[in-house]
Order: structure tokens, then sequence, then C-alpha cells
């Protein structure tokens, strides 16, 4: 089936996207099913990347579109604002009940940059509220990525997504980054070397104060710029300095949860439980945006205290819990549970990294890491062009019929988790393929 292009593409400025050599040579995606996407012309792209680390029971399942299509007809939308509707309820329940203690209570947003502010925003309050308004100093880390929202961009480790935005939060200092070539190159799953990297909490603390740190922030394992792994013990060792003293730990899940590394969340399979939250993505399978913020019981109580006709956080959004967004995340998780997607994900996982693995060795590779159902295959810069053999293993790929994502020269990989072991070997023929042929 065909589907008319515009014949137009000037008036869209595109997010994150190098507009000028796109709009030269579009890539067009306009349906999608289960594990694939279509293009105008009728192509079918294996999914890679599951949309943008999102889609994690794969598109258009019907169990979800229909959740939607109802709640359109029931009740478009309802203000959040001194109003509920019982699906905001009912999914913030279900969702605490699927994260793991103390993680209680569950404010919406419309997307993993918001998710990121509002926990910056609640840790802040939250010392204030319980006594310590010193505590203000926000600890990010290298290589982070906590969305596009000038909370998320001031604790962001990505140089770039910085520049040219004025002065950004104070009050902020980074964590150096885990990846390591020479000490962890090729390591499947978690690298042996560089738990001791989370001491460097400690120096933070011993330079500002530690009571004048409110929180940190870390993706247990980050993905957008590349996969990067947690070493053994890191995770660990940052929640015991932060407990040490009474610094707040967010771990940001806007990718790592909803069985992508194969448990319900990175806490769970790490065994490392923070005091925050974020989510977004995998919540509603990217059917309707949506993000959310997990919080103890001890936080959220810190703010029901005080008169009770008082609002306690002066923070929300116009769409936080969306009746259509609720809808969809009730389906979406109500289908995570039936399809034990989420053991899926772990049954398929030691297919995958052999899989991935089987890669090393092709030109240019210079490591290969995963865990779940991810892998970041990093290859070497061409001289003076970084960047270019990443874009161009991107481009070939497409063409080949896969959508992977690629950040700088690291092609990342996070298929939905309904993949089939064929499926995969499908993908990694392509990358291979394209790795090969791009030299
Ligand atoms: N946090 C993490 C870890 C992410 O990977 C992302 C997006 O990729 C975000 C936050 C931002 O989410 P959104 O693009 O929905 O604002």
């Amino acid at each position: 089936m065909d589907t008319p292009i515009p014949n137009d593409l000037s008036a869209f400025w595109m997010p994150f996207s190098a507009n000028r050599q796109f709009k030269a040579a579009p890539r067009l995606l306009a349906g999608a099913k289960d594990m694939h996407y279509r293009t105008p012309d009728g192509r079918e792209i294996l999914d890679g990347t599951a949309g943008l680390w999102c889609v994690n029971a794969g598109h258009g399942r019907p169990e979800i579109t229909k959740a939607i299509q109802d709640q359109a007809g029931e009740m478009d939308y309802a203000p959040p604002f001194q109003m509920g509707h019982p699906k905001a309820f009912e999914l913030a329940a279900r969702l605490t009940g699927l994260a793991p203690d103390p993680l209680s209570h569950a404010f919406f947003t419309n997307s993993g940059s918001e998710a990121v502010d509002t926990a910056l925003k609640i840790a802040l309050a939250y010392h204030a509220r319980n006594g310590e308004p010193g505590r203000r100093r926000l600890i990010g880390r290298a290589r982070g990525y906590h969305g596009a929202g000038f909370g998320g961009i001031s604790v962001g480790g990505i140089s770039p997504n910085r520049t040219n935005f004025g002065g950004l939060l104070p009050e902020v200092d980074h964590l150096g980054h885990t990846h390591n070539l020479k000490e962890n190159a090729y390591s499947k799953g978690q690298p042996d070397w560089g738990g001791h990297l989370a001491e460097e909490l400690n120096d933070l603390a011993a330079l500002h104060g530690p009571g004048t740190i409110a929180a940190v922030i870390v993706e247990p394992m980050a993905g957008s710029t590349g996969v990067l792994v947690p070493p053994k013990g890191y995770l660990e060792r940052l929640r015991a300095i932060c407990d040490a003293h009474g610094i707040i730990l967010i771990f940001d899940e806007v990718i790592t949860g909803f069985g992508r590394l194969g448990a319900s969340f990175a806490a769970a399979r790490f065994g490392v439980t923070p005091d925050v939250m974020t989510l977004a993505k995998g919540l509603t399978n990217a059917a309707v945006p949506m993000g959310a913020v997990l919080v103890s019981g001890e936080i959220f109580d810190a703010f029901m205290d005080g008169a009770e006709n008082i609002i306690e956080l002066f923070h929300g959004y116009t769409y936080s819990a969306h009746p259509l967004a609720c809808a969809a995340g009730l389906a979406t998780l109500a289908l995570y549970e039936r399809d034990n997607l989420f053991e899926r994900a772990a049954s398929l996982e030691s297919y995958w990294r052999d899989a991935v693995h089987g890669l090393r060795g092709l030109p240019n590779v210079i490591d290969i890491r995963n865990i779940g159902l991810t892998a970041g295959i990093e290859l070497g810069p061409r001289d003076g062009a970084p960047g270019m053999r990443g874009y161009e293993a991107l481009v070939a790929c497409f063409e080949a019929g896969a959508l992977v994502r690629v950040t700088g020269d690291t092609i990342a990989l996070s298929p939905p988790l309904i993949i089939a072991e064929t499926q995969i070997d499908t993908l990694l023929a392509i990358v291979a393929g394209a790795i090969e042929n791009i030299g």
C-alpha cells in the first residue's frame, strides 16, 4: 500500500535532527505493525530500536488501540487540578504496585523531560519542607541524558545539548561517566571494572559539603549516549553514599523501565532501589505521550502536613494524567503482564548477547556491550569526521530494511520485547552488512 508523501518538507522544524541533510534525502515512516515499520512506498523496516526505546510491546497492539478509542469516546479530557478521573488513580495504583518498595506514589507528566524536571523540583522542595532548605545542589553525570528541559540539560552530561542555552541551573555538578574501553571493551553484561567510580560522589560531597546536596540523578544504564552498562557494584555504592549523606537518589528509568533490561525496572534488575524514579516511553508503549515520577512514601508524606486546604506542590501540567494516556497506560501494563514480556526479554537475553557479540571482528568495531535487550556497537571514528561512520551505518541499515539508532559512532539497538530469534538474526545480519559496506 502506497502512502502519499508531502511535497513540501520545509515547514516542520525537526527535533534533534540535521534538518537540511534529512530533507535532501528523507527517511519517512508511514505505518507500523508488531516488529515492523512500513515506508510510504511499501517497504518493510524491521524495528531494531522499539521506535525510540519506547514501543516495548511492539507496534499497533489492538488492546492498546481499543483502550484509547474507547476512552476518547467516553471522555476526551478532564482537568487534573482539583479534579480527578478514575483511570488516573487506577494507573497510579497499578504502576506503584509494579515498582519496588518504597516507591508508592506517582505524579504524572507528559514526557520523560517533564518527569525529570518534576523529579528535580520534588527533591528540592522535599528538603525545603523537611527543614533542610540548604540542600540545593543537584548532581548528574557526564554522558547522562535526562531530556531537553532546562533541569534535564543542567544535570545532563552531553555537551551540545547544553551549549548556547544560557547559564542553565545553578548549583549543579557532575560525576564522571563509567565508560572505559581500555578496561571494559567487549564486556558482556555488567563490566567488572568501575564500581569504585561511584566514590566520586563522596568527593563531591566533601567538596561542596554533604549537607548542600539535594539529589543525585543517574540513568541506571545510560541509553542515549550509547548503552553504557553500570559496572558491578557501582549502583550499590551510589545508594550507600546517598544514604550516608541524606541525598535523594533518582533513577531516570525512562529507557530502562518496562522490561528493557529483562525486569520491570532496572532497580529490580540490579537490586538497588532509588528514592525517586522517572518514567515515560514504555509506560504507554508510546501510543500516547506520558511520563511519571514515582516517589517513596517518606518523600510524599513530607508534603502531606500543614493545612489540608493548601496545595502541597505547586507543580503540574494541563495534560498530567490525560485520560487517553491513562487508558493507554493501563492497557499497556495489562499487556506486559498477560504476555509476560519482561520475562520474555530476560529469556531472550543470552541469545541476544551472543548475536550482538558475533559482530566482534568486523571492520572498525572497537566495542560491543549489552544488557537486557539493548546493545551498543561502537565504531572507531573516521579521521577528522567523528559521527560520520555512525550516520552512514544508520542510512545503510535503513536502506537494507532495519531501523537502528546511532549516537556519534555507536549503533544502539533496543528492539521491541516481542522480537523473535529469527528476527534477531535478521537484524544483526543487516547491521553487520552495513558495517562491512560503509568501510
Ligand atoms: N530521560 C532519559 C533517560 C531518556 O532516555 C529520555 C529520552 O530519551 C528522556 C529522559 C527524555 O524523555 P522525552 O524525550 O520523553 O522528554
